[in-house]
């Protein structure tokens, strides 16, 4: 078996190297001059910025075997514990978001009513099986309307920089419908998941990851360095696939390599490309298939870092906060950078990471970039008190920055799935279909190299 892995971003790089480690014959195809795709640090004047994500969270064994298998263990950073305290913009202020259920009822964070309803979860029902609810609809059934337009509301647009009546819940928090599903309440899901964890632990069962927020020592292009050198020369970088097509029962694909036009011939060919570069891929073979792919959609989201020189304003407090879209504003929140991950700005510097557009408002990220900074400026001002002048600003934008797995999602991924079949050999990876964290592409990259060298041993 040889594997062509098309698209250096992490799903690609971590579905070669598994391949490669397991012994499997694998090159891997980028495109642009680099790779990572959305994941890359770059360090200037005194400040490590990522261009994308930001951390991950360290409770995926996935992750962690992969970060062990290329020696980088040692080289993870936690978030220092002034990061747990997080804040949402809501009601004019931002407000701390509280830790615990008993802190909860005593916040300040929802008026009391909503806090009260909130309490009500208890007593909530499940949905009728087969609807595919939006989040806002199963949040409204279990938490209410307010906490639903003011909690989930700016726990998506952190993860997704979605819309929460598009998101589908069920493909977005797979874990919450699953929670509904056997215990009818979140509440009650949580208090006996807890309980049975900590039976589990009492009878000296491994502990699990310990969740933290995580980078690693030079920010996460620590990971993809490490896996391009790992790759070696297996990893192409320049190297654009132009098209695919099936030739006696394996796969032929055109590569434009500096210049040059090659054919690369493969007995499987994994597609590890944003949706819309798959579906134009795809489509000359099957266009059904390409339709379903090409209808996945992605919301445009801008990253803009401020720099702010030493003892000119406070260092912010917590990981930083969340705008819900009632609120509003052009900022979907910000992290509070230096204080999350302090190595990653030099001699008490101050950075903050915005987040402008997302699919609330795509078109702020169409803006030039010196238009979007001083935006993030003024929203800074306007919500988190920041009087200081900025004298460092770094901008990145993705016009298709997350996909959005909005309601039909779980039912597109199914049609997908079935029309693959049509097409021995020829597999979809990546952000756009099965979740779209690190931590999710890395273990969604290691499923199917094991599937893959799994195959093939059977049929040895
Ligand atoms: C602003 C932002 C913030 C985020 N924050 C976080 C976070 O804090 N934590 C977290 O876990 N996740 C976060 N995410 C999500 C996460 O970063 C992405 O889901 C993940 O990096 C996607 O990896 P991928 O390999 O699937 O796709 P990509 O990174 O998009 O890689 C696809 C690659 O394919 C290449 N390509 C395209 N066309 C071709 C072709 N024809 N031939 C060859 N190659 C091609 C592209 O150049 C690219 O390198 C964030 C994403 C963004 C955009």
């Amino acid at each position: 078996m040889n594997v062509a892995v098309v698209g250096g971003g992490i799903s690609g790089l971590a579905v070669a190297h598994r391949l490669r480690s397991r012994g499997t014959d694998a090159v891997l195809l980028e495109t642009s001059g680099r790779l990572g795709g959305a994941v890359g640090t770059h360090a200037r004047d005194g400040y490590l910025v990522e261009q994308g994500p930001n951390s991950f969270l360290d409770r995926e064994p996935a992750t962690r075997e992969l970060a062990a298998a290329l020696n980088l263990e040692g080289r993870i950073r936690v978030a220092d514990p002034l990061a747990k305290r997080r804040y949402v913009y809501t009601r004019g202020r931002l407000r701390s978001v509280p830790s615990s259920p008993p802190a909860f009822l005593a916040s300040d964070i929802l008026p009391l009513g909503a806090r009260l309803r909130v309490a009500g979860e208890l007593f909530s029902g499940r949905a009728p099986t087969g609807i595919d609810e939006s989040l806002a609809e199963f949040g409204r059934r279990h938490l209410g309307r307010t906490a639903t337009q003011v909690l989930l509301d700016a726990v998506q647009t952190g993860i997704y920089a979605g819309d929460v009546e598009q998101l589908s819940v069920a493909a977005t928090f797979p874990m919450l419908v699953d929670l509904e599903r056997k215990h009818r309440s979140l509440i009650l899901g949580a208090i006996r998941a807890q309980q049975v964890q900590r039976r589990a632990l009492s009878a000296g069962g491994t502990p699990k990851l310990s969740g933290a927020l995580s980078t690693f020592d030079g920010g996460l292009q620590v990971l993809i360095d490490a896996l391009a050198t790992s790759l070696g020369d297996a990893a192409h970088v320049g190297a654009q696939v132009e098209c695919l097509t099936r030739v006696d029962g394996g796969w032929k694909l055109m590569v434009e390599e500096r210049g040059q036009r090659a054919e690369l011939s493969a007995s499987q060919v994994v597609l590890a490309v944003p949706a819309h570069v798959a579906a134009e891929l795809l489509r000359p073979l099957d266009d059904a298939l390409a339709a379903q792919v090409a209808r996945i959609d992605y919301a445009p989201i801008a990253v803009v870092h401020l720099g702010f020189d030493a003892g000119t304003l406070p260092a912010p407090d917590g990981f930083g906060f969340l705008v819900p879209s009632g609120e509003k504003r052009r900022l979907l929140g910000a992290i509070h950078a230096s204080t999350t991950f302090p190595f990653r700005v030099e001699g008490g510097r101050v950075l903050y990471t915005c987040m402008v557009g997302g699919a609330r408002q795509p078109e702020l990220v169409r803006q030039d970039e010196a238009a979007l900074a001083a935006l993030a400026l003024e929203e800074l001002r306007a919500l988190a008190g920041v009087t200081a002048q900025p004298t460092f600003t770094q901008v990145y934008r993705w016009q298709r920055g997350i996909p959005q797995y909005n309601v039909g999602h779980l039912e597109r991924m199914a049609g997908i799935d079935a029309a693959l079949q049509r097409w021995p050999g020829l597999h979809l990876a990546g952000n756009a279909y099965k979740g779209i964290g690190l931590n999710d592409c890395i273990r969604n990259a290691a499923r199917l190299a094991d599937a893959l060298t799994d195959e093939e041993s059977v049929r040895k």
